[in-house]
């Protein structure tokens, strides 16, 4: 829904609770997955609501072996930083994460829409379904 997104608390709540990944795009070509109003390139007050794929490449990545209490039944996981597709660099988690088996920096990941705090992705990409 164009315009939901123009607080922070709404921006949030796309990713948590309408499970939708929102970014903010600029006419200067610049987007970023991180909330605000105002265009850190041009800065111009003129970012607006653009649905984001959810897909993207890990950029950095920490594997979490003692999690909190939210993250009991997925350690070890992975902390990521991820590039999106259309710009912008979000951080996320991904569960499962043995040791030696990944994932890696440059690994392509998708977004899951999930209960789950925080932004959850997996690795691959929603295209390697066919869907
Ligand atoms: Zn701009």
């Amino acid at each position: 829904m164009p315009g939901e997104s123009t607080t922070i608390d709404g921006f949030r709540k796309g990713y948590e609770e309408e499970h939708r990944l929102i970014g903010r795009r600029s006419a200067c070509g610049f987007v970023t997955a991180t909330w605000g109003l105002v265009c850190p390139r041009c800065g111009k007050r003129d970012l607006a609501e653009v649905e984001l794929s959810g897909r993207g490449r890990i950029a950095a990545i920490t594997v979490q072996t003692v999690p909190g209490d939210e993250f009991v039944n997925d350690a070890p996981y992975a902390y990521v930083l991820v590039d999106l597709a259309e710009g912008g660099r979000i951080s996320g988690w991904i569960a499962g994460t043995a040791p030696g088996e990944g994932p890696a920096i440059g690994d392509l990941v998708q977004f899951v829409p999930s209960y789950r705090p925080g932004v959850q992705f997996r690795r691959g990409d929603d295209r390697d379904a066919g869907r």
